[in-house]
């Protein structure tokens, strides 16, 4: 397998073996495990112990050989006074990086101690934007009066797909000869990528009918899935949602062993570091805790792209305590559809009281206020010089000998 010359035959070339019906059942599965243990002479006993049935990965992936396994560890109590979420909250947090659930920990104890978390979600939609192609400029910017006097009969086109999508607004950008078309859809509690490409494309095709355009793409990249971008910073995808707390300086003390004025330095003195990277927005840590959190409830782990770019602040209280708060313009979450319903993601989202419909605000405020936990536990660690100590206690592993070759003669 591992030859940098040799270029490979065509015979070497095996595809993965096909089955009928695209081979979901337990037994396609296995096969299909074992003919890849041959091929790269790696037993794959770990990969085939799956807990979701082989047949509910239909929709979810193709060429199933089992599953991956990940550390899941859970941390609060998380006390929350939101809108869509109010409660104590005790999250379930997937990953490998040995410290981040004491640190999340840290930040929602002294949340809850100190009143619990305020959470908003400012507005809620997802967005796609098709690019279409005209003669010339002149014909790019008489589609805006086309998009304007044909509103309803794209309303009407665009949701005739789907039962929970409702086309909120639409926008038109000209770029030269093209014109981007901005759908803005609410989606209930799906993503929703599925729900409004297709809704989008039916409407596009009705575009094409009336002779408005010579062609168009459906992804433009304007509205930007799966990847940071300004567009995310302004929201284009999903919830844009803040959590706030005010932490008084004793508790300050107590759980961050630092004062409330060490996180107003820190955030100055970092502000310089993240202009000279270019960052968009400013934060410590979002992907950690989106990220941890998408695995363990069934998100889908690549949005963490836009989901994870926003703005923290730190200030004082009138009274000197701590003020801090987190906002995330583009905060793809799902209570219903994509992964959500695998295995252990039925579960996780179980626990949180975010199953089925009804439930998306609720996560997303779930979601937000985790992640003012970990910036609040991070920015600590960073002021009061404990970073390193933490992770050395915590989340150090030096390479483990592989059973296998300890096996082997
Ligand atoms: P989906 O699993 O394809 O569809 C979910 C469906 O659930 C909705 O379309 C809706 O049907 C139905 N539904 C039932 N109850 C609902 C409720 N309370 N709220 C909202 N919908 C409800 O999921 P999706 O959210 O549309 O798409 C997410 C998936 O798209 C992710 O897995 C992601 O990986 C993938 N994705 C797709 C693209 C793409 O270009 N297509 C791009 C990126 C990611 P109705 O529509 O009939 O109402």
């Amino acid at each position: 397998m591992d030859d940098r010359d040799a270029e490979p035959s065509p015979e070497a070339l095996k595809l993965v073996p096909r089955f009928q019906g695209q081979g979901y059942g337990d037994g396609h599965v296995a096969s299909r495990r074992a003919w890849l243990s041959e091929l790269t002479g790696v037993p794959l006993d770990a990969i085939g112990r799956s807990a979701i049935p082989a047949e509910e990965m239909r929709g979810n992936v193709e060429n199933p050989i089992g599953t991956v396994q990940m550390p899941l560890g859970v941390a609060g109590p998380l006390w929350i006074r939101g809108q869509a979420a109010c409660g104590v909250f005790y999250v379930p947090l997937a990953t490998t990086e040995g410290a981040l659930v004491r640190s999340y920990e840290r930040g929602m104890v002294a949340i809850s101690r100190s009143g619990g978390a305020v959470t908003r979600t400012h507005a809620d939609e997802n967005q796609i934007s098709p690019t279409f192609e005209f003669a010339d400029l002149a014909r790019a910017e008489e589609f805006r009066n086309f998009v304007e006097a044909n509103r309803e009969n794209i309303r009407s086109e665009a949701e005739s797909t789907t039962r929970h999508g409702k086309l909120v607004g639409l926008d038109v950008r000209v770029t030269g000869r093209l014109a981007q078309l901005t759908f803005r859809f609410s989606t209930g509690d799906a993503h929703g990528m599925n729900m409004i490409s297709k809704a989008a494309d039916r409407a596009c095709q009705w575009i094409m009918q009336a002779g408005a355009a010579r062609r168009y793409e459906i992804f433009s990249g304007l509205s930007s899935e799966k990847r940071p971008s300004a567009a995310a910073m302004r929201g284009t995808k999903g919830k844009n949602v803040s959590a706030e707390a005010m932490i008084p300086a004793q508790r300050v003390r107590q759980f961050f062993r630092c004062d409330p004025s060490d996180f107003v330095r820190l955030w100055r003195n970092t502000v310089v570091g993240n202009l000279g990277a270019g960052a968009l927005g400013y934060c410590a840590q979002y992907a950690n805790g989106i990220t941890a959190l998408f695995i363990a409830c069934g998100q889908d782990v690549a949005n963490v792209a836009n989901a994870a770019v926003g703005t923290t602040i730190f200030d004082t209280t009138e009274d000197g305590g701590l003020y801090a708060s987190v906002t995330l313009p583009s905060l793809t979450v799902a209570t219903v559809g994509g992964g959500v319903d695998l295995g252990t993601s039925r579960e996780c989202l179980a626990m949180l009281g975010c199953r089925g419909a009804g439930k998306a605000r609720k996560l997303g405020e779930i979601a937000a206020a985790t992640v003012l936990a970990g910036e609040l536990s991070m920015a600590a660690a960073i002021a009061a010089g404990e970073l390193v100590k933490a992770h050395n206690q915590y989340g150090r592993n030096r390479p483990k000998p592989d059973p296998q070759d300890a096996a082997s003669p």
